[in-house]
């Protein structure tokens, strides 16, 4: 039993009783790719493609996207690889991608999709350089759309991707309304990725640039975890998968859970990774569902803590 243990510590991720939950890592570029290879990644779930370009007066050209793509790609022969379209806007400017208009509330201004859907150009260079880099061989490479709200959304970046010959479209679930009607989503692209560090900032109306409402972002909160579950739901009604990429992923008793709301992979920062395979492989699937059952059942997030762990006896 030790060294079966051992054996899932270093290995793919899965639970006690064998259900596969791939464990990949967040990267911001090239230079992450090391310490994801070094912690046992699986592939890339998130690649936050707006941090190669920041503080950039200019957009990139599609050579030298197609170059740190590839780089990316390289890394992980065979393996899934989920690049998101640039997300500028509120937390992440850039500087040759500002809004159209003068924004009071940039979290709800024309932020992520909705400015790529006003700047065409820049999200069909982006696109081509993907596909050039994915032809390249490599990686199974994945795009996805970060800020979709509507069904509609996803429908109109489902079909920007394969305009683009790219073989897999999926879309963040960061916005309540696309976690409330996650089955109509759903049925427009091939997977979701939940950014629950947005998600929360929607859901609690809480600026995650705010230290002073950190509480709020507290991702064992309720309503947080019942949002989840509704993407993951409405994932599944349409046989697709639902990971999870903010920060919630790399917390090993709420990987658990997350896996129990119906979660199929967990990306997280690398350092992350090998507390969270070691939580999955000490736990059987069914505890993670009677888990994450208590903690929804629960009123606030430390009770939601406390109710979930009764169910995770092999957490330190
Ligand atoms: C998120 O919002 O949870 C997420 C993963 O994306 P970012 O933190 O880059 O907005
Ligand atoms: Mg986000």
């Amino acid at each position: 039993a030790r060294r079966s243990l051992l054996a899932r510590a270093t290995g793919p991720g899965a639970t006690a009783d064998g259900h596969a939950v791939p464990l990949l890592a967040n990267v911001g570029g090239p230079g992450d790719l090391e310490s994801a290879l070094a912690c046992g990644a699986e592939g890339v779930g998130l690649y936050r493609t707006e941090l190669l370009f920041l503080d950039r007066p200019r957009a990139p050209s599609v050579e030298e996207q197609e170059e740190a793509y590839a780089q990316v790609l390289e890394a992980f022969p065979g393996r899934p690889v989920v690049v998101r379209v640039l997300d500028a806007g509120a937390d992440k400017p850039l500087a040759f991608l500002p809004p159209p208009g003068e924004e009071p509330n940039p979290a709800l201004g024309e932020r992520g999709a909705r400015l790529l859907r006003a700047r065409p150009e820049v999200l069909a260079a982006q696109l081509t350089a993907l596909a050039r880099a994915a032809a390249r061989g490599g990686a199974r490479l994945s795009v996805m759309a970060p800020m979709v709200a509507t069904a509609e959304e996803a429908a109109w970046f489902a079909a920007a991707c394969r305009a683009a010959g790219l073989p897999s479209a999926g879309v963040m679930i960061e916005v309540p309304s696309a976690a409330l009607r996650a089955a109509d989503l759903a049925a427009e692209v091939d997977f979701f990725s939940v950014g629950t560090n947005d998600l929360a900032q929607y859901a609690f109306a809480a600026d995650r640039q705010v230290g002073a409402l950190a509480a709020l972002h507290d991702a064992w909160q309720p309503a947080l975890l019942d949002l989840v579950g509704a993407a993951a739901s409405g994932a599944a009604a349409h046989g697709r998968p639902c990971g999870v990429c903010g920060e919630a992923a790399g917390d090993p008793a709420l990987a658990c859970v997350l896996v129990g709301l119906g979660v199929t992979s967990l990306s997280m920062s690398a350092p992350a990774l090998p507390a969270v395979r070691a939580a999955l492989a000490r736990h059987t699937r069914e505890q993670c569902v009677l888990a994450a059952r208590a903690a929804r059942a629960a009123s606030c997030p430390a009770g939601a803590r406390r109710a979930a762990r009764a169910h995770l006896p092999g957490l330190a």
